[in-house]
């Protein structure tokens, strides 16, 4: 659909989300506006309190502004029924967490189908599709893994698969590297990266950690529900380089997975 709005992905006008606390008014936001071009990798910062999590949440179709207007891919979603709300989420957006929501039992290629059957991928190459989502983030080898068996980091890029396989318009990350190391941060920070250059998509990360934010094209500064600044990171930090999609070779599907489930041939 095409619209006034050009390049703009996500553009939002004045947003406001307030909150009526006995007779007082609590605005979590207070006017932001922010236009996410196509392509841009972009970094929300601020203090805790600041309003990360309700702006994400209402780009994230989670949650509704009281004021204020949201487009997203040029069409007005501030006005639309909780059905189409989860229509827009399964299609044009990906979620990744800071504790990565896998499902505690299930394999990874079963967690990464699950966003297929919502969106209404066929059933036919659901499983294929998330096995090449998977080998896309390294791990071709962990494809029959549970979340219990692999560490921080693959859980991580687990979800990051599962955030992608839609190809979404947004992937919307919400201190994604908060609980890894900061050997594994820059793994996933170079995945992201990869993410954005390689597959074009659109990445909208929240972080209270400067150099994490300094992997972004552009940093986003919030406060007390108001944008603070708002600059390009022009010398863009080539710092996480480190090669870690190098795949892996596709491990066959184990004897005890469930029935139905195709043998993958080794690449
Ligand atoms: P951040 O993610 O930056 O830590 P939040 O978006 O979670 O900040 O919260 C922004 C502000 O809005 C905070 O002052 C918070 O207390 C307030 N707030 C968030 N949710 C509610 C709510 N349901 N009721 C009242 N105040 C809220
Ligand atoms: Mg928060």
């Amino acid at each position: 659909m095409t619209s006034a709005t050009g390049n703009a992905v996500i553009r939002v006008r004045d947003l406001e989300k307030a909150y009526d606390i006995g007779d007082e008014t609590v605005y979590a936001l207070h006017g932001v506006s922010l236009e996410v071009r196509r392509g841009e990798f972009v970094a929300i910062m601020g203090a805790s309190g600041s309003g990360k999590s309700t702006l994400m949440n209402i780009i994230g179709c989670l949650d509704r502004p009281t004021g204020g207007s949201y487009e997203l891919d040029g069409v007005d979603v501030s006005s639309m029924s909780d059905d189409e709300l989860s229509e827009v989420r399964n299609h044009k957006l990906g979620f990744v967490f800071q504790n990565y929501n896998l499902l505690p039992r299930m394999r990874a290629v079963d967690q990464v189908m699950v966003p297929l059957f919502y969106s209404g991928d066929p059933a036919a190459t659901r499983q294929e599709r998330a096995i090449e989502s998977l080998r896309r983030v390294g791990l071709g080898d962990r494809l029959w893994h549970r979340p219990t068996e692999m560490s921080g980091g693959q859980q991580q890029r687990v979800a990051i698969a599962r955030a992608l396989v839609t190809n979404p318009s947004v992937l919307l990350a919400d201190e994604p590297t908060g609980n890894l190391d900061s050997r594994v941060t820059e793994e996933i920070l170079a995945l992201l990266q990869e993410s954005n250059e390689q597959l074009g998509v659109t990445i909208l990360m929240i972080t209270h950690e400067a150099d994490v934010a300094e992997c972004a094209t552009r940093i986003v500064q919030i406060d007390d529900g108001k944008v603070i600044a708002d600059r390009q990171v022009t010398d863009r930090r080539r710092a996480h380089h480190q090669v870690i999609t190098a795949d892996h070779d596709v491990v066959p599907v184990p004897a005890d997975a469930a029935s139905g489930q195709p043998t993958v041939s080794p690449a």
